[in-house]
């Protein structure tokens, strides 16, 4: 047992959540659930992003204050985690008090320590972007993200010195011999990005321009810009429970790829120039697509997460994110690939073998529970072997958040249970009587592959595993040894995952 910190990134607030929120999210659970399961004592944070220019704007045009958008937009962030069956730890929002004091105390430190200092910045500005591009940046005079007109500016500002930080981080990076970013191609990538000189980041605006933001404790007349803000949540979530001498340094953040400069970059240098210890592990993600398009309100091809779980259910939907596409790749969402897999895997390989097993434990014993295996013979002993082969491969993925691979070996141990049943044969058992001592054995193991079959398969489809336990009727030590208790009834009609018809 223990302790185990993990994040997803805080969503900003502009829009309403989409597949991309939902991937993330649906991942930092499985993880979470995965680690309680092994009884490590898990903190899963996760919340909103609150302040900046886009959100004063959008607050404006509406004729609402900003604190009442933001309320308004994380609550549908907080709805949306229930329908997906988050069991986050913590929720946090920027705009919470404790997590602007707590930014306040990160940026007075660095600036006694001098690493934040007055400056001057010349740039172009795109206002829906909230970003400053330098001149060389920009795509024929406009924002190089959205195309839109830039303002010029030149302003005073803030910066944070992430140049004196520059060899110290490349260092660092280098020396994690088990990689710090996963995978290695994004590590790669930071590298490469670190091979030119860092500027330092403006980490402020003038309060003229933008008021909604948390104010520089040395000089009111600036609020500091949105990334320093946002970045320090994952430190002051715990802050706020007291937690942070217990669950501090993080464990994993997991992340887009669209967020990973921010991340592998000014948020380790921000940690060390605290004197803070550095996450032990970024893990950052790909992207969904639609028919190869990102997904994006303009084209208007976003897929609403309640849709999915509506048309196929929660645990369909779950299932398919993590299984269909490696966690570090891009993937296209297709209705018909969803199917297929739900289809053929939870509905023909691990639904099938749950009910299968029930009518025969019906049929052969009045559903009542044998006594567990009393002879056991080559057959199961190779069946173990199996399973004791994927049970090290799944700890390995997990461990390497490699969830499709976890679940491909969860796959191949069903589906070897399913050669077992045909193997055994135990409707040929069935019609001999002198086999019923050997019949009992097998359907006492076919139980048995059940309990191991939902345990390895909780953090993904975990209201389906809990209809499996309560029919069941599952105490914790007949969970924890995965043996049911000898006498027992069980209904045999349990139907998991219906076929769905295209
Ligand atoms: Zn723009």
């Amino acid at each position: 047992m223990s302790n185990f910190y993990l994040t997803t990134p805080i969503y900003y607030v502009n829009g309403e959540p989409h597949i991309g929120h939902a991937y993330t999210t649906i991942a930092a659970d499985v993880v979470a659930r995965y680690h309680r399961l092994a009884k490590d004592d898990v903190f899963f944070a996760t919340g909103t992003d609150e302040h900046g220019q886009k959100i004063e704007k959008a607050a404006k045009e509406r004729g609402v204050t900003p604190q009442a958008l933001t309320d308004e937009v994380s609550s549908v962030f907080l709805k949306l985690w229930d329908a997906l069956d988050i069991e986050y730890t913590s929720f946090i929002r920027t705009t919470d008090s404790s997590h602007v004091e707590k930014v306040k105390e990160f940026l007075d430190k660095l600036y006694q320590k001098g690493d934040i200092y007055l400056g001057e910045y010349a740039g172009w500005y795109c206002v829906p972007c909230e970003s400053f591009f330098p001149e060389k940046q920009l795509e024929d005079k406009k924002c190089p993200d959205c195309s839109r007109d830039v303002e010029s500016l030149k302003e005073t500002c803030y910066f944070f010195r992430l140049s004196a930080y520059q060899d110290w981080l490349i260092e660092w990076i280098k020396s994690n011999k088990e990689g710090w970013i996963s995978p290695v191609s994004r590590e790669n990538e930071v590298l490469g990005l670190l091979k030119e000189p860092l500027e330092d980041l403006c980490i402020s605006r003038p309060k003229e321009r933008l008021t909604w933001g948390v104010e520089l404790p040395f000089d009111p007349q600036h609020v500091t810009y949105v990334w320093f803000d946002a970045l320090i949540n994952y430190y002051s979530v715990l802050c706020r429970d007291n937690q942070e001498k217990v669950f501090w340094p993080c464990d994993a953040h997991l992340i887009g790829k669209d967020i990973l400069r921010p991340h592998a970059i000014f948020w380790p240098i921000i940690l060390h120039a605290m004197g803070l210890e550095l996450p032990k592990k970024l893990v950052v993600h790909g992207w969904w697509t639609v028919q190869g398009e990102k997904m994006s309100k303009s084209k208007g091809n976003i897929l609403d997460p309640y849709e999915i779980v509506e048309e196929y259910g929660l645990d369909a939907f779950r299932y398919f994110l993590l299984r269909e596409i490696p966690f570090g790749s891009d993937g296209v969402f297709t209705k018909e690939q969803l199917i297929q897999r739900v289809n053929t895997e939870l509905g023909n390989d691990f639904g099938n073998f749950i009910s299968r097993t029930l009518g025969m434990l019906d049929k052969y014993c009045q559903g009542n529970v044998p006594v567990f295996l009393k002879n056991k013979t080559d057959l199961e002993e190779k069946m173990d072997a199996i399973y004791e082969a994927v049970c090290i491969k799944v700890n390995e993925n997990m461990k390497d958040f490699a969830f499709s691979l976890a679940l491909e070996s969860i796959m191949e141990y069903v589906r070897s249970m399913n050669s077992y049943i045909e193997n055994v044969s135990p409707w040929k058992l069935a019609k001999d009587p002198k086999a019923k001592a050997r019949l009992d054995d097998v359907m006492s193991y076919l139980l048995q592959a059940i309990i191991r079959m939902v345990r390895f398969m909780e953090p993904f489809i975990p209201k389906t595993v809990n209809r499996v336990k309560a029919h069941l009727k599952v105490t914790d030590s007949e969970y924890e040894g995965h043996v049911l208790e000898e006498g027992k009834n069980i209904d045999k009609s349990l139907i998991l995952f219906p076929r769905i018809e295209k």
